[in-house]
C-alpha cells in the first residue's frame, strides 16, 4: 500500500500525501525530512518564510532518491509579491533548496488589500513557461481571489493550499476548486494536533479499525480527495502518518467526521491577513 497520486490540471502527478515542515528549524528539518523520506514520503512542503529550505534541500540531496521521484513544493512570501520581486524570490528559494526546478511553487497568501497577486501570478506563469516549476498554484486563496486570478491570469492555478481539517471542512471552497479544476490541498490537516486529535469520537473510529485518531483524520482527507501534508518531527508519528493506505472508513465514520465541522479556524483569515 503506497501513496496514491492525484493528477493536477496540467497533467502533473502529485503524491496525495506529503510531509510539511512548518515551524521546524533548519537543522531539525534536515533530520525530519530524512526520516520522512526513509518512511516513504516523496512529497515535501516547505516555504521561504519557514527558514528551512536549506535543511530540506540537504536532506533531499543526501537521500540519493532520483529527482523525478521527488515532489518539492515551496512558497513565495508576502514581502516578495510583485513581478520582479517574485522572480528573484523564486531564484533564492531554488538556490537554498539546491534544485534546478521545483515541482510546485505557490503564492503563500493573497494579501487582497495590497492587490498584487495578479502581477505576482504573472511571474509564476513565466517561471512555469520556462520549465523551472512543473506546476504553479496558490495558498490561502478564497473563491473571490481565485475568481480574479482566473479572469486576469492566463494559467489556472493547479492547486489551492488552505487550512482544512474536520473542524474547518471548507465545503464551499472545495466545491469551487473542483468546479474549476483546482486541486485542494489541506494545511494543518491534523488541526495542529492538540484539541482535534483528543476528540473521543476519533479514538472510537480508530479503535474500530486498529488505527490512531491522526490516521483516521488523514484517511478522511484522502477520501475527500484532498492532498494532505501532515507535519511531525517524531519518527514514530512520521511513520504512523503515512500508514493510512490499508483501511477504509465506513459511511457511519464519514458521517461522524462530517458532523465535526465547526468553522474553527486556527490560522489567520486570508481576507485580512497582511503581515509581510
Ligand atoms: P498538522 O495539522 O500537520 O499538525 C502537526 C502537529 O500535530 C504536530 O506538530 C504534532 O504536535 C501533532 N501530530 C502530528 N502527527 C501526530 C500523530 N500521529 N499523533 C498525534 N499528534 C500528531 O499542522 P501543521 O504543521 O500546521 O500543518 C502541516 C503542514 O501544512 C505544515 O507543516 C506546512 O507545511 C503546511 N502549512 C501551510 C500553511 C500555509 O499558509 N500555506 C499554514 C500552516 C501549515
Amino acid at each position: 500500500s503506497t501513496t496514491p497520486f492525484i493528477t493536477l490540471n496540467n497533467g502533473v502527478r502529485m503524491p496525495q500525501l506529503g510531509f510539511g515542515v512548518w515551524q521546524v528549524p533548519d537543522d531539525e528539518a534536515q533530520v525530519a525530512v530524512r526520516h520522512a523520506l526513509e518512511a516513504g514520503y516523496r512529497s515535501i512542503d516547505t516555504a521561504a518564510v519557514y527558514g528551512n529550505e536549506e535543511g530540506t534541500g540537504k536532506a533531499l540531496a543526501a537521500s540519493g532518491i532520483a529527482r523525478d521521484e521527488l515532489f518539492v513544493t515551496t512558497k513565495l512570501w508576502n514581502s516578495d509579491q510583485g513581478y520582479d520581486a517574485a522572480l528573484r524570490a523564486f531564484d533564492t528559494s531554488l538556490n537554498k533548496l539546491g534544485l534546478d526546478y521545483l515541482d510546485l511553487y505557490l503564492i503563500h497568501w493573497p494579501l487582497p488589500e495590497a492587490n498584487r497577486f495578479v502581477d505576482t501570478w504573472k511571474a509564476l506563469e513565466k517561471i512555469y513557461a520556462d520549465g523551472r516549476a512543473k506546476a504553479i498554484g496558490v495558498s490561502n486563496f478564497h473563491p473571490g481571489h481565485l475568481q480574479q486570478l482566473l479572469s486576469e491570469g492566463s494559467i489556472a492555478p493547479a492547486i489551492d493550499q488552505v487550512e482544512l481539517h474536520p473542524q474547518l471542512q471548507q465545503a464551499e471552497l472545495r466545491a469551487f476548486n473542483s468546479r474549476h479544476g483546482i486541486a485542494t490541498e489541506a494545511w494543518s490537516p491534523l488541526g495542529q494536533g492538540k484539541g482535534l486529535l483528543d476528540d473521543p469520537k476519533l479514538a472510537a473510529i480508530g479503535a474500530k479499525h486498529g488505527k490512531s485518531p491522526a490516521q483516521v483524520v488523514l484517511r478522511w482527507h484522502l477520501d475527500l480527495g484532498n492532498v494532505v501534508i501532515p507535519k511531525s518531527v517524531t519518527p514514530s508519528r512520521i511513520v504512523e502518518n503515512i500508514d493510512v493506505f490499508d483501511f477504509e472508513l465506513d459511511a457511519e465514520d464519514l458521517s461522524t467526521l462530517g458532523a465535526m465541522d465547526a468553522g474553527n479556524r486556527l490560522g489567520p483569515d486570508p481576507d485580512t491577513f497582511n503581515v509581510t
